[in-house]
């Protein structure tokens, strides 16, 4: 099975072979066409690899997702929305926005980090991050860590497979540490109990093996890699700023969940967030952060490969996608 995800052809969807980190890829061009119709229908793999200093870094795109229009902006008039929706151009053909679920990878010559885990196997949405890791040359044994930043399904669900059996057997779980204490006091008849227990049963084996590394704000992941509170979207919601010989990168994950909306609007309330005003505050002082240090940021759910920069325009900030 994985062989026929993997085929060549697959992972040319929509890219040259180089953003791919393709080697050597002389391919006759008559086959392109063709090939390139077969990738439509094929299960596409992409990825985007770039360097942070001396870290060899990628984003693995793990699925996409239609969010509802009605997600953002609760707190603003519904016009402004509707109109900011459309200059903006951000409906597709079916109404939603899209969200991308994305990967960050980074291998700093001791460890390979993985940040959040995407839908899991065996979502219908996709779940492409174990096929896209074998294409990269990563089998997921070789993973050290799994830095997780929230309890979300789509950040967790990968942690394990349908039977909940790790997928990445040799790993350390990092999880937040506010964030399992919100799990441990939620009580079974809250509305958020569901989603609670379903993080529970991902992280169970992590627990019962010890692999699980409970962190803080400020902790270290690994060298270079320290975690950042971000909380709001959850209540132990956390970023991670890495750091290699003076090239910074922040992991805002779902501080911010739509590019354009979160930059221009980041007062507006976004409907996963579970503590809207401290998500708002949060995301404002992260761009302010990023613009004022001129810091380079990876948004979960931005337009692939989610990497680029706050630039300030206006009362709040453009989003700059890195030139790739
Ligand atoms: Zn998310």
């Amino acid at each position: 099975m994985l062989k026929n995800q993997l085929s060549r052809r697959a992972l040319l969807k929509g890219f040259g072979a180089g953003a791919l980190g393709l080697a050597g890829g002389s391919l006759p061009m008559l086959t392109l066409a063709q090939e390139a119709q077969e990738a439509a229908a094929a299960e596409a793999l992409a990825y985007y690899r770039f360097k942070l200093g001396a870290f060899d870094m990628a984003v693995i795109s793990d699925a996409t997702l239609g969010l509802p229009p009605t997600v953002f902006g609760s707190n603003a008039p519904e016009e402004e929305v509707a109109e900011f929706i459309d200059q903006y151009k951000l409906a597709n053909a079916e109404g939603n926005i899209t969200g991308i679920v994305q990967i960050l990878v980074a291998r700093t010559g001791d460890d390979t980090i993985i940040f959040d885990t995407g839908l899991g196997l065996g979502n219908p949405n996709g779940s492409r991050l174990i096929p896209t890791l074998a294409a990269m040359g990563i089998q997921p044994g070789d993973v050290t860590k799994v830095a997780i930043s929230h309890l979300h399904g789509d950040h967790i669900n990968g942690l394990t497979g349908p039977d909940n059996a790790p997928l990445f057997p040799n790993a350390a779980v990092y999880f937040p540490q506010p964030e399992y204490d919100f799990m441990q006091g939620t009580a079974s008849d809250s509305p958020a109990a569901g989603m609670v227990q379903g993080a529970q049963a991902k992280l169970q084996y992590a627990i019962d093996s010890e692999q699980i590394m409970f962190y803080n704000d400020d902790d270290e992941i690994a060298s270079g890699i320290r975690a950042m509170a971000a909380h709001g979207h959850t209540p132990g919601h956390m970023a991670f700023h890495l750091e290699s010989e003076g090239q910074r990168l922040v992991n805002i994950v779902d501080a911010a969940v739509q590019s354009q909306v979160a930059l221009r609007h980041p007062e507006w309330y976004v409907a996963f967030d579970s503590l809207p005003d401290v998500a708002v505050e949060t995301r404002t002082a992260l761009f302010t952060m990023a613009s004022d240090e001129d810091v380079r940021l990876f948004g979960y759910h931005f337009p692939f490969p989610g990497l680029g920069y706050a630039v300030r325009e206006g009362e709040g900030w453009a989003w700059v996608p890195s030139a790739f």
